[in-house]
């Protein structure tokens, strides 16, 4: 029989309608008492917190990777459930540090356990089915919600309300869920993990916007109170020219500046070659991270900042796919 980790943390899934309807935290996870249609499993279940996951800091993403670096010595797989609002940030930081080849299968719901159509309990059964599945090993953290199953390296939340939230803009997602089978449509390659031992850095993230201004950039060069920043840069990574100058002062202080588009979909890349073109943002220091938005770039700068990367190091780890 396999040994299934279940951790709740939280989130809409462990939540309940009052009688006005307003979406509540109950003092006992429905998650709990749920029965399952599943072959026999055997599960330990840890209600490691009970928050919404607006309230999940790197703090508690760093509380679940210790709980788990170990988790294959003792279990076959894991499930996490987790508010869907920062479940994207939570699962890409465990995906970049955890070394497991066991599944590790995060889950929530967009509708509380006692609403119409409640998801909760369908996604969590359908999160315990990949984890015991025989081809869900090393496929790194993977998220599933409404059938789907996504890679934590792609996926993110993208309706504030509708079931099917989400979805993987650059890749698709990685298989789906009917009811008798799991389906892997493809498998993808392993990507670096580094450990992970303190979270302490402080990394905002920016959105460029036309007139953007560059005195914004300025006081963080001045305040000495940042370890590096994300922009959020216009299209394939550019900025405005006075935007662009304040990139230059960060980086005259030491600051790592890191670049990803602000565009829902696509690759942040240097192609223009004129003041705040990606070309010239790199040429000036810039590190363009790949693949990612700008929630889960400050995640690998804050992983790749702790375990203290020379540039080099660092500028690998963002870069890599
Ligand atoms: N606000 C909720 C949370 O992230 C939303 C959800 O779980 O769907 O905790």
């Amino acid at each position: 029989m396999k040994k299934i980790l279940v951790l709740h943390t939280g989130g809409t899934i462990a939540m309940h309608a009052a009688a006005d309807g307003d979406v509540e935290v109950g003092a006992e996870n429905p998650l709990n008492q749920a029965q399952f249609d599943l072959p026999a499993v055997d599960l330990t279940i840890d209600n490691i917190f009970n928050i919404p996951s607006e309230h999940i800091t790197p703090e508690h993403m760093l509380t679940l990777y210790k709980r788990l670096k170990d988790a294959d010595k003792s279990y076959d797989g894991v499930v996490i459930t987790h508010g869907t609002d920062t479940l994207e940030e939570t699962s890409f930081f465990l995906d970049k540090t955890l070394d497991l080849t066991i599944p590790v299968v995060m889950t929530g719901a967009m509708r509380s356990s006692n609403e119409l159509g409640s998801d909760g309990l369908y996604n969590f059964q359908s999160a315990l089915r990949v984890a015991i599945d025989e081809e869900a090993s090393n496929r790194g953290v993977m998220v599933v919600l409404n059938d789907e199953i996504h890679a934590a390296r792609f996926v993110t939340k993208t309706h504030a309300t509708n079931v099917a939230t989400f979805a993987s803009p650059i890749s698709g997602p990685m298989g789906m869920i009917t009811k008798r089978q799991i389906i892997f449509f493809y498998d993808l390659p392993k990507t670096m993990t580094y450990p992970i031992a303190s979270v302490s850095k402080k990394i905002p993230v920016m959105k460029a916007y036309a007139g953007m201004d560059g005195q914004i950039l300025s006081l963080f060069a001045e305040s000495e109170h940042i370890d590096g920043i994300i922009i959020e840069a216009l299209g394939a990574g550019n900025l405005g020219e006075d935007a662009a100058r304040g990139v230059q002062e960060l980086l005259d202080a030491d600051i790592p500046v890191v670049i990803v588009s602000r565009s829902f979909n696509g690759i942040a890349e240097p192609v223009y070659d004129y003041l705040g073109g990606g070309i010239q943002l790199e040429k000036s220091g810039a590190i363009f991270a790949r693949a990612v938005n700008g929630q889960k770039a400050r995640l690998k700068l804050l992983i790749g900042l702790e375990n203290g990367l020379s540039a080099g190091a660092l500028t690998d780890f963002l870069h890599e796919f």
